[in-house]
């Protein structure tokens, strides 16, 4: 066999140091809702920034016409247009496209990008002869850090995700949509402008009066709420008449009673974003793969988990993705021969069974935390409501809207988070709390409120 003695204490030590008791656990969600509320009181109040959304008009069901979305958060956009009936009839129609972005133009100038953008959605507009009679108005979703002023406009801080277009940062990136659509001539106009989350939570919201929190679990991860205007010392400026609006939490940021390893730890000095979005680094898809590689290299040099040599590829950042772990973790043969083929064909690790049996119990380690830090989380914001005594949720049904390909596509990642919310809550009250995957939500989502925030009515 290849495992040698020395690896079965290493994956013990790495199962104490990822551990997440209950203790641990409601500290996370008691130090989540004192972030929540010091990031409510003051900009920089916290790690957590609590963005105001300026969304403070839910869908309602009542919504008609025909609307759009666009939603640019990364190398594709994709466009969107529905068409709503109201109440009894809701969604009549709806048709998407998805255009991805030539890479020339992820470092072009702003107005280049801007055009194409503009250009693909007329494209898409003009399909189908199902032509608004008045102007297009669209929901744009536009997932980069943006300094929101009204619900739309937003000054552009930086881009990221491999974005270096020119000519955009420090401008109202709703403003360049709308000049590029003048340039073409094309008759649109934004209406809303949105994070993800928001637009997850708009989404959801559509079809069910009972959802008060969204969570997006991808690549990476945030969160946002309903929160009542009065409970929001930093906001400046009128009530709406609903005297609520969602903030969005920017979650990733949080950093308080984590159980860290040296492979966090090191991982993150190795990122581009040292001491930085600690939460989303210890919960999210683009992490989880890469935390458990340093786990095994470690007891592949340390311990032998492989043999006497330490394959190459191992030590590869990255090589290991969230979804070998997941392909991994269904495996239900009894030489776990999935598990050894995923760990020959993406570090060319050969393996035996013993070997393969640890490197699943490190797999359930890594993603056991992340999830059930994740639930805590939740139970952090949902703690923050009920606090507020007259919006006490905790008596009655209330949904929290889940969507990301890490929740939709790792079943174990669902069933530990919702384990640690159920741990967390008790009996009683987690059968009021329904934790429910609104698919691509996101896009319909962005699309309502251009309909509840209408220019034109
Ligand atoms: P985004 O990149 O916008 O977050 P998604 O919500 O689709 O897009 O999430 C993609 C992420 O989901 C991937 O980066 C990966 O981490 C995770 N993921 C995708 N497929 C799987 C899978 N089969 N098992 C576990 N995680 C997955």
């Amino acid at each position: 066999s290849f495992v040698s003695m020395a690896a079965a204490p290493m994956l013990t030590k790495l199962q104490q140091d990822c551990a997440t008791p209950l203790p641990v656990l409601r500290n996370v969600a008691s130090s989540m809702s004192d972030d929540i509320r010091a990031g409510l009181a003051v900009d920089g109040g916290s790690d957590l920034k609590m963005i105001l959304s300026y969304v403070d008009s839910l869908p309602t069901g009542d919504e008609k016409g025909l609307f759009y979305a666009l939603d640019l958060g990364g190398t594709n956009f994709r466009v969107l247009r529905v068409e709503l009936g109201g109440k009894d009839k809701r969604v009549i129609a709806i048709e998407s496209d998805q255009v991805s972005i030539p890479q020339e133009l992820m470092s072009a100038t702003s107005e280049e990008l801007f055009d194409f953008i503009a250009s693909a959605l007329a494209n898409f507009a003009n399909k189908g002869g199902n032509f608004p009679g008045k102007k297009g108005e669209i929901g744009f979703t536009f997932s980069f850090p943006v300094k929101q002023t009204s619900i739309d406009s937003g000054i552009l801080i930086k881009w990221t995700k491999g974005f270096a277009v020119s000519g955009t940062a420090g401008k109202d990136v709703v403003a360049c949509l709308n000049e590029a659509m003048d340039r073409k001539g094309i008759d649109m106009r934004v209406s809303a402008l949105v994070n993800d989350t928001v637009a997850t939570l708009a989404g959801a919201r559509y079809w069910d009066d009972d959802v008060m929190v969204a969570v997006i679990l991808g690549t990476g991860t945030n969160a946002c709420y309903v929160e009542r205007m009065d409970c929001i010392p930093k906001l400046q400026g009128e009530f709406s008449p609903s005297g609520r609006t969602i903030v969005n939490l920017e979650w990733g940021a949080f950093s308080k009673g984590l159980p860290l390893t040296v492979f966090d730890r090191d991982m993150d000095a190795a990122s581009i974003n040292p001491g930085e979005q600690i939460f989303e680094k210890t919960i999210s898809g683009m992490y989880l793969g890469e935390i458990a590689r340093r786990a095994l290299l470690h007891m592949a040099e340390e311990g032998s988990l492989f043999g006497k040599s330490v394959p190459e590829k191992l030590s590869m950042p990255f090589v290991l993705g969230t979804p070998d772990l997941s392909t991994m973790q269904q495996d239900g043969t009894e030489d776990l021969h999935t598990v050894g083929s995923v760990l020959y064909n993406v570090a060319g690790v050969e393996s035996d069974l013993s070997s393969r049996k640890i490197v699943l119990e490190v797999c359930d380690t890594i993603v056991k935390r992340a999830a059930r830090l994740a639930g805590a989380g939740i139970v952090g914001i949902l703690q923050k409501i009920e606090e507020d005594t007259e919006d006490a949720i905790f008596g009655k049904r209330t949904v929290v809207a889940m969507d990301g390909g890490l929740y939709e596509r790792y079943p174990q990642y669902r069933r530990y988070l919702k384990e640690a919310v159920a741990e967390l809550l008790g009996p009683e009250t987690s059968q009021n709390i329904v934790i429910e995957h609104s698919k691509d939500g996101s896009g319909i989502g962005a699309a309502l409120l251009a309909a509840t925030n209408s220019k034109y009515g």
